[in-house]
């Protein structure tokens, strides 16, 4: 018995730090999800209404005991850590409104603040408290989904809803945008990060649409949903600083420009700091291929921007394969990649050798 108390507080001290460290702070909820005492998806169907989880409190997959516990070592936890509480809220932004969601079955105020109650390092500015709770109180995004195949029914009105046409699950029940009272609002499709961002900004109701991709199994941003006036406002406001906008863009590629070629300057010098008699435009030419940015190549990773010898390497290696061996002819024959790489290998070891002047 004292050994599985011993366990039980060695997980909750892993979790809370967890997800502190992840979130930059931990209330009830969050530490029960990370315990997986609380399923996330049941988490997620209460914050958007779905009535099946709401209260969340029987979600708690925990006997009261070891509830008990959990909180007993959650609290010593935040207690030696010295950890300020933040007053945090869950809500929901609904037709009517934010509406606030209810965690306890009995809708006890003192439990339910229980629950609010975030913990985040003390010592935060006044004004970084204020804007994690605000982040923490902040209701998830309204989203509206794109029918992908099947024809659904509105819960309301009943009007039989098509592929391609938009509807709002409502506490787990499709409703049509006019039922939805969203039939004011105008599609405004992805693209444009700056209109959107501009435009969800005007529009005293949005929501996001998403559709489901079924290859890729998951959904997908679509567009907002906004008003016209917010569309309209978003585009004047785009329009008004077009020029300025397009001077940032200029200036931020020719810094990444500038910043390239430091690399390449730098990676080609390392190069033949370790390969002396590398020729000096084959490790030009191997810098510039491997920092080639958007490549995905060893020279991209953080390792290759720090120049580690062993990324290096990496890149010296991959050069001479492809440039001083028969490799590319061997796969263009069909042989196998596993089998041409270790036919190429001695070659290689042969240029390295000759390189590093050893
Ligand atoms: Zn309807």
């Amino acid at each position: 018995m004292a050994t599985r108390s011993k366990d039980l507080r060695q997980r909750v001290l892993q979790a809370a730090e967890a997800v502190l460290d992840r979130d930059g702070s931990v209330g009830p909820l969050e530490l029960l999800q990370q315990m997986r005492l609380l399923e996330p998806v049941h988490v997620q169907g209460w914050r958007k209404g779905n009535k099946y989880y709401t209260p969340l409190e029987p979600s708690i997959q925990c006997g009261p005991k070891k509830l008990n516990d959990t909180y007993r070592y959650f609290h010593d936890w935040i207690e030696e850590r010295g950890l300020q509480p933040l007053e945090a809220s869950y809500v929901r932004s609904g037709l009517k409104g934010n509406e606030e969601l209810q965690v306890t079955q009995d809708a006890d105020p003192e439990r339910e603040a229980f629950f609010r109650t975030h913990y985040a390092p003390a010592g935060l500015s006044q004004r970084k408290a204020k804007q994690l709770e605000k982040k923490l109180s902040k209701a998830p995004d309204l989203v509206v989904y794109q029918l992908v195949s099947k024809s659904a029914t509105c819960s309301e009105c009943e009007a039989e809803l098509w592929k391609g046409e938009l509807l709002y699950m409502e506490k787990g029940q499709p409703l049509c945008l006019s039922c939805a009272d969203m039939d004011h609002l105008e599609f405004l499709p992805s693209g444009d990060a700056t209109l959107t961002r501009r435009a969800r900004k005007h529009s005293p109701l949005s929501a996001i649409v998403v559709r489901f991709a079924r290859a890729r199994k998951r959904y997908e941003r679509q567009g907002i949903l906004v008003t016209h006036d917010a569309i309209a406002q978003a585009e004047a406001d785009c329009l008004n600083d077009a020029d300025q906008r397009a001077a940032r863009r200029e200036q931020d590629v020719q810094r990444r420009r500038r910043e390239d070629h430091k690399l390449v300057e730098e990676m080609t010098k390392a190069i033949l700091a370790e390969y002396p008699n590398c020729p000096a435009t084959e490790a030009r030419g191997i810098a510039e291929h491997t920092a080639q940015r958007g490549s995905g190549r060893v020279g991209r990773s953080a390792a290759g921007r720090e120049l580690d010898p062993n990324a290096l390497d990496l890149a010296v290696g991959a050069w001479i394969r492809h440039n001083h061996t028969k490799y590319d002819t061997l796969l263009m024959q069909g042989t196998d990649r596993r089998m041409a790489r270790r036919m190429v290998r001695d070659q290689i070891g042969e240029v390295l050798s000759k390189w590093s002047g050893a």
